[in-house]
């Protein structure tokens, strides 16, 4: 089943896809089941909105493909390399991705599988790790090079407003062993990769991270990057595609100067 969240008429809504309508939800599938009221949008008709809006945090995987690593100029390290970006860096599919111009002179892009969390989970294990994750979804996570090379730390690199594009829509019955993520660039392809070269699975990322925090129903899990990441500029047009979930597509431009 694949779920959007959506703006149509003036009210934000969550559906069903369904030969290119919307089946509308009476809520948020994941608190209130899947309720219909009875109304179908057409797809075209609906605005698009990130499928999710982590309640508390992004939680991320730094190098978890062998050959992104090397790229970045070492070797994959052994535990799972965890970070946070803050939700408010969320944005949905069609946003822009503001490149923070005054501060940093290189963003690139990061097409990552997404597993969005629906129950709360501690200490979870690997083995039921899956029984807590209610859907799959696209993201980018989009970052400062040059900022994440000088920090030493990656708040600033990974944090900035629209730097955490996620869509089009959450699928819930998503098997990530069997999948590919793509990244194309004005129809270039930069990235391609099965999913099944990442190295800690999506269940062992659950059970490591929720060893540390609580993971809380609509947090999300951005699973790492493979090779191939690069320069956005403004103008650009990236995609990021998952094969069996759909295309995350974000429009690219520079900040305004500030006054
Ligand atoms: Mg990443």
């Amino acid at each position: 089943m694949k779920i959007a969240r959506f703006s149509h008429d003036d009210g934000i809504h969550f559906g069903i896809l369904d030969e290119g309508e919307l089946v509308v939800l009476a809520g948020d599938p994941m608190f209130a089941g899947y309720e219909t009221t009875g109304e179908r949008v057409p797809l075209a008709d609906a605005a698009l909105l990130a499928p999710v809006i982590p309640r508390s945090k992004v939680v991320c995987v730094g190098k978890n493909y062998h050959e992104h690593a090397k790229e970045m100029g070492g070797e994959a390290p052994a535990e799972p390399l965890l970070f946070l970006k803050p939700n408010t860096a969320v944005v949905g599919p069609g946003d822009s991705i503001v490149r923070p111009v005054s501060l940093s002179d290189r963003t690139e892009h990061e097409g990552e599988l997404v597993a969005v969390i629906g129950r709360i989970a501690k200490n979870v294990a690997a083995e039921d790790a899956l029984d807590y994750v209610f859907g799959y979804t696209v993201g980018n996570d989009v970052t400062a090079r040059d900022l994440q090379r000088r920090d030493g730390q990656w708040s600033r690199a990974k944090g900035f407003d629209t730097f955490c594009p996620l869509g089009p829509v959450i699928e819930t019955e998503f098997d990530a062993t069997s999948a590919t993520i793509e990244t194309r660039v004005d129809g270039e392809v930069r990235q391609h990769a099965p999913l099944s070269d990442m190295i800690h699975s999506v269940a062992e990322i659950i059970a490591y991270a929720s060893a540390v925090f609580t993971l809380l129903p609509g947090d999300v899990i951005m699973t790492g990057t493979p090779a191939g990441v690069g320069e956005l500029v403004a103008g650009d047009t990236v995609e990021v595609e998952v094969s069996g979930i759909g295309v995350l597509r974000n429009p690219v431009r520079d900040a305004l100067p500030q006054p």
